[in-house]
């Protein structure tokens, strides 16, 4: 048995105005043959999952480490990105044929300057290369947009099933287990896909409560029912500008009928909760008047998710802390921004020194940047490993970082921000979150999984910016508006497709 095992992962901004380069990309490294190995085995990501599964289900199988790339979240890649990753993975598998298998590792939600869906494109691609025989397995992100492109030539494709994400290692393993069970020639399951006509702010659901976790909750007792294999809901990445946005369900099951027939009533029932999947946002201010209650436990957590980078925004806004420099100096607060200049600046001058700084704006021209005298605290290289749950041990670079402090305001100044929902982004560079009134979190739901055990309380705010949870507030230009929560169709049409059979 021979499987090439390869990763093309980002998650797109349509509204984030600066491109992502390959350079950008590069950031987080670029792996292919035994280097993949060394890196990932392992380790808490898809890739990990699908060594895991071979190690642990077929053992004698050759591994053919394929390229892997993956970007933190950002604006709509380059071309050159894809074209670079299609020129050294298509003579990686010129020279592995013939295979058994393809995992392929991906978000699901890029886009490039050329495609709105290079996922499909590119497993187009492989499928044409491949012929029919070999089994292309591909694991992506919850929030993935699906298009009827990759569903056709894929013959198993799954999601998260958790939001915080941290199930990267699970998602993984159960894609290559489902592959490697079709190469044994055991098994290949029907996969039914249904496209649902709404998109939600992704700070409006999670599975650690409410409609979203009980629908997983659902899906995972039909799994363990043995009624259906395994199954997935996309809640599509909102920040897409697309002309076909969906989310969507995926069901696998042991034969046709039960695939479509469960894909159909999850799609219902997922659509049905679409009023749940919304959210209310608090002014900054009231934020700020919470943090200064005396009574509040702290830290009071102001989540500024329009600006995540998780989400693919510039992470470039000090908006929020004009704000709290206005309202709430008394207050102890921490924040980080992408601020390279500030950044450089720091580290020529050294801790101790005291200058004018100009922070914010670095990417995003609609960010507010401001300038302050501030003192720089300390000095770092940007390297470090998360804490997770999500992803505990994977590696961070958020290149050169400093901490600049503007009176009681801790500023986290670095260049190309990452791991966003994880505390070690504060904690690595000397902020610890729980001694702090105050700390802004640039994440839609990430955050969670570990920021719930230590905030006093966490609270929604309305900021601006490319990741703004307030959707119609957003420039979409191509997205039709005949989807929720543009449109309520009360009863829509349920279209199946299922993916190839062998
Ligand atoms: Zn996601």
């Amino acid at each position: 048995m021979k499987i090439l095992i390869t990763e093309f992962r980002q998650e797109s901004n349509s509204f984030n105005p600066v491109n992502s380069t390959l350079e950008f990309w590069r950031q987080t490294g670029e792996y292919e043959g035994e280097d993949v190995r060394t890196q990932f085995h392992g380790q808490a990501c898809a890739i990990g999952g699908f060594f895991k599964a071979i190690d642990e289900l077929q053992p004698d199988a050759e591994v053919v480490c394929g390229t892997v790339m993956a970007c933190q979240s950002g604006g709509v890649a380059e071309q050159s990105v894809m074209d670079h990753y299609l020129s050294r993975l298509m003579p990686q598998i010129d020279k592995a044929l013939p295979l058994d298998g393809i995992f392929i590792s991906c978000h699901g939600a890029l886009m490039t300057t050329e495609y709105d869906d290079p996922e499909g494109e590119i497993t187009r691609r492989i499928r044409e290369k491949v012929g029919d025989a070999t089994v292309i397995a591909v694991s992506t992100d919850l929030h993935a947009y699906i298009s009827k492109t990759i569903i056709e030539n894929a013959n198993i494709i799954l999601a998260y099933l958790t939001y915080p994400h941290v199930d990267y290692v699970e998602t993984g393993f159960r894609v290559a287990k489902l592959g490697l069970e079709a190469i044994a020639g055991k098994s290949l399951p029907v996969t039914a896909w249904v496209p649902v006509p709404m998109i939600a702010p992704a700070a409006a659901y999670n599975t650690l409560k409410g409609a979203f976790r009980d629908i997983i909750e659902y899906g995972n007792a039909l799994k363990a029912s043995g009624e259906i294999i395994d199954f997935s809901f996309y809640q599509m990445q909102p920040w897409l500008d697309l002309p076909e946005p969906n989310s969507s369900v995926v069901v696998a099951a042991k034969d046709e009928a039960t695939a479509k027939a469960w894909a159909i009533r999850l799609a219902d029932l997922f659509y049905s909760k679409r009023a749940d999947f919304t959210l209310s946002l608090l002014p900054v201010a009231d934020v700020i008047a919470r943090a200064q209650d005396a009574s509040q436990p702290k830290p009071v957590i102001l989540v500024d998710s329009a600006d995540s980078c998780n989400a693919g925004a510039a992470g470039d806004n000090m908006a929020v802390a004009l704000e709290i420099l206005e309202k709430g100096k008394d207050l102890r607060t921490a924040t980080i921004v992408n601020a390279p200049e500030a950044a450089k600046l720091a580290h020529e001058l050294g801790v101790g020194a005291t200058a004018e700084f100009s922070i914010g704006a670095s990417r995003d021209p609609r960010s507010v940047s401001l300038t302050r005298t501030a003192r720089v605290k300390s000095l770092h290289d940007g390297v470090f490993r998360q804490e997770g749950p999500a992803g505990r041990g994977m590696t961070q670079r958020i290149g050169r970082t400093a901490v600049l402090s503007i009176g009681r305001l801790d500023v986290v100044v670095c260049e190309w921000m990452a791991g966003n929902g994880d505390p070690q982004l504060y904690r690595a560079h000397g902020i610890e979150p729980t001694l702090y009134d105050l700390v802004v979190v640039k994440a839609s739901t990430s955050f969670r999984a570990a920021y719930e055990k230590i905030a006093g309380v966490i609270c929604e705010a309305n900021t601006p910016g490319a990741a703004s949870s307030d959707l119609k507030s957003l420039p979409f230009s191509r997205l039709p508006e005949t989807i929720y929560p543009w449109q309520d169709d009360p009863s829509p049409e349920w279209a199946v497709t299922f993916t190839r059979t062998l």
